[in-house]
């Protein structure tokens, strides 16, 4: 990987206009010298001026390097969409769409669907490795978020949305939106996400004693007795991972609906994955994509 942008001066010398972030994906994705889909040839790539695309030198097959990538189906510059990237990459607590308004000139409906698609693509660059393992701690938690008053003065809030998070101690957390906190919301995603043997650390909730008949090692602490640690047993490295997202959720974006909020969850368990090494994100984020797909002509 090139030179890491820490600066916004260092982001505008290195993509300087929409002509370099195409030679970017065109670069990481394709290269010179890359075969051919049509004529399988070794080729070299010649820039079409006329669309978003290469040409080869034997066939004049076209590549379209925004294939299949945030960008491929938005008339949006390439710029701004580096620069919309650069910006996630370099806040703590994430981007308001308002704020992508005012600093690309864009309309809101364009802002907050950039800020979607960049949520969708740092959710598929931080994949879903197991995490834990023999002799591995994993803290396992639920908390509630969002949600409307449920009437003048009352402080209750109905319709609150569940993220389940599963945080390897010193390492990855996983986060996913359940429905309930019976068993069979949360014991099918601590066995698609953590590996058997693991020791997984809970509160008392009744759901997590299940966990030890799935082959895992359990132990609990008893919030509601007031004990939060005991030994090297507790929930405190998930119970930050929350209070980081929350402060995203209600200080950056105020509100955020429960069909959306898995995505601003995953947000927060990239910056968190990354956090000992944050000024990677923005090199990870536009040089991971997908498969290449098939090209047309
Ligand atoms: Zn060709």
């Amino acid at each position: 990987m090139s030179t890491k942008p820490q600066t916004i001066a260092q982001f505008f010398k290195r993509f300087p206009n929409d002509e370099a972030c195409l030679q970017h994906l065109f670069d990481v994705r394709f290269g010179q010298g890359f075969e051919c889909p049509r004529c399988e040839r070794e080729s070299k790539w010649f820039r079409i001026k006329a669309e978003r695309a290469f040409s080869c030198q034997w066939c004049g097959h076209h590549l379209h390097p925004t294939v299949g990538t945030p960008f491929e189906k938005s008339r949006t510059s390439l710029q701004s969409w580096f620069y919309a990237i650069f910006l996630f990459t370099t806040t703590r607590n994430g981007v308001a769409a308002k704020e992508l308004e005012r600093q690309l000139g864009v309309t809101y409906k364009t802002a907050w669907r950039m800020a979607d698609l960049i949520r969708k693509h740092m959710a598929d660059v931080d994949g879903d490795k197991p995490i834990g393992g023999i002799g591995k701690v994993v803290e396992a938690d639920e908390t509630f978020i969002g949600g409307e008053a449920r009437g003048k003065g009352s402080g209750f809030k109905k319709n609150k949305t569940i993220v389940f998070g599963m945080l390897e101690r010193d390492g990855d957390v996983v986060t996913e939106v359940v429905r309930n906190r019976g068993v069979n919301s949360l014991v099918p995603q601590v066995l698609r996400h953590v590996e058997r043997g693991s020791e997984v650390h809970t509160d008392e909730l009744g759901t997590y004693g299940y966990l030890k008949i799935e082959g895992y090692r359990h132990h609990s602490v008893n919030h509601s007795a007031g004990e939060h640690v005991r030994g090297h047993v507790g929930v405190n490295g998930i119970e930050g991972f929350w209070a980081q997202l929350k402060r995203s959720i209600s200080g950056t974006h105020i509100h955020v609906s429960g069909k959306h909020l898995w995505k601003y969850a995953k947000e927060a368990e990239y910056r968190f994955n990354r956090r000992n090494r944050p000024e990677t994100m923005f090199d990870e984020l536009v040089h991971s994509f997908g498969p290449l797909p098939q090209q047309s002509d």
